[in-house]
């Protein structure tokens, strides 16, 4: 900090003390403050910027993973090949690309509900999902999935029976996950374009279900 001793303590000279506090105080800001440095020194195009988030945060979004759940429901075939190598399916279906490079989808059961954090971030499967929701990449989900998640699945209003077990996959930059949840009762014979309703964002991230058939 530069003290002066010359000047009067005017307005100007206490800026000048406290330039520190001219820093963004938010992660937005800071955000906005290092994109200008970059495009200051050529390293980045703020108009391919501005097409990826605006193509992640509007054109990509949680109707693509939506398609692929209910396809899955309704096509036993399909479901297996997902499971045993979504990546080959979801490139087939042109759902492979950033932040979605490789994807592995797992299946709830009647003995197992899965749930996706990114404890270290907050990877998330782009292509499927779209921009991850505030909350996923919030510390307290982040912190607490691992170490409770039964009582964070409580706060989003999901009660699992005590005999199904949870299991917590931790994203990573290499790995995303997709949750497939399971079908709703009551949808015998619909076809995947009368599932895809049902199949909700929360249910291909774990932290809620699909909605039931009554809903559809
Ligand atoms: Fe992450």
């Amino acid at each position: 900090m530069r003290h002066s001793t010359s000047m009067p303590h005017d307005h100007h000279d206490h800026d000048h003390d406290h330039a520190h506090a001219l820093l963004p105080p938010d992660p937005a800001l800071r955000v906005r403050a290092l994109e200008t440095i970059l495009t200051e020194k050529g390293l980045i195009d703020p108009a391919a910027l501005d097409a990826i988030i605006d193509t992640y945060a509007h054109k990509v979004g949680p109707q693509e993973g939506a398609r692929v759940v209910a396809r899955a429901w309704a096509d036993p075939d399909f479901r297996t090949a997902l499971l045993n190598n979504a990546d080959a399916v979801l490139d087939g279906m042109g759902l492979t690309g950033r932040q979605g490079e490789h994807v592995v989808v797992v299946e709830n059961t009647p003995q197992r509900h899965n749930m996706v954090v990114c404890t270290l971030c907050s990877c998330y499967p782009w292509t499927l999902l779209g921009i991850p929701p505030a909350w996923y990449k919030s510390d307290a989900y982040r912190a607490r999935a691992v170490r409770e998640p039964r009582a964070v699945l409580a706060e989003f209003g999901l009660t699992l029976p005590a005999e199904q077990a949870v299991r917590v996959w931790d994203s990573t930059a290499e790995v995303r996950y997709l949750i497939l949840p399971m079908r709703p009762e009551g949808t015998e014979g619909w076809s995947a374009e009368q599932l895809l309703p049902l199949v909700t964002r929360d249910s291909m991230v774990g932290t809620g279900l699909p909605l039931s058939a009554r809903d559809a």
